[in-house]
């Protein structure tokens, strides 16, 4: 009998929308689900563990991974570089196993390009109203930085035309978010069956 591959699934979303915290919901209610450890050159903030939250790498050794064709995709935010192993993911979908990217939308539209079974699905606040509530509340930044994370915010939110789904993150309803990304994978492994 022939293994069926894994499904590729990468979830993006603009600051503010949550994605991180549905990803968790994810992977909590369904522990067989891989997620990628990125590799990145920025510094680990507190609490991050290497290995774990990111693979934290010099600016050398992310080039030399460049170079030797490890990235599946990468991109630059800012100063830093963030990349997804190529090796760790073709590995799980080839076993059968589903995994899941958390990465923003330049690297996205790169993994389309090279893995066009790839299921994009766009995190959403349920309103802009929300999305600057979610920032301010945050309490972290001061009123400039935060209409500069809603300005960009507004930039990304207009990738989602590139993503194969949208779903709307509303308050308190992580599970809800989780639920319906699950429904999308059945969807889309009944399709490719
Ligand atoms: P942070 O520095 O806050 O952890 O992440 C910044 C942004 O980088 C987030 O939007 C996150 O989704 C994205 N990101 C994390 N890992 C990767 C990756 O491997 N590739 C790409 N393209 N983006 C990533």
């Amino acid at each position: 009998m022939i293994k069926k591959k894994g499904l590729l699934l990468v979830i993006s979303g603009p600051s503010g929308a949550g994605k991180g915290t549905v990803c968790k919901e994810l992977l909590k209610r369904n522990p067989d689900f891989k997620l990628s450890v990125s590799a990145t050159t920025r510094a680990p903030r507190e609490g991050e563990v290497d290995g774990e939250s990111y693979y934290f790498l010099t600016k050398e050794k992310f080039n030399e991974m460049i170079g030797q064709g490890g990235f599946l995709e990468y991109a630059q935010i800012y100063s830093n570089f963030y990349g997804t192993p190529k090796g760790p993911v073709m590995k799980y979908l080839e076993e059968g196993k589903d995994v899941i990217l958390e990465i923003e939308m330049q690297g996205a539209r790169q993994v389309k390009e090279m893995y066009p079974e790839a299921v994009l699905i766009f995190v959403l606040p349920p309103s802009l109203e929300e999305l600057r509530n979610r920032l301010t509340t945050r309490g972290t930044e001061t009123q400039e930085q935060v209409d500069e994370r809603l300005s960009t915010s507004f930039e990304e939110i207009k990738q989602v035309k590139d993503y194969n789904y949208f779903i709307f993150n509303e308050n308190n309803k992580t599970t809800e978010s989780a639920m319906i990304i699950e429904n999308l994978i059945v969807a889309e492994k009944n399709k490719a069956s």
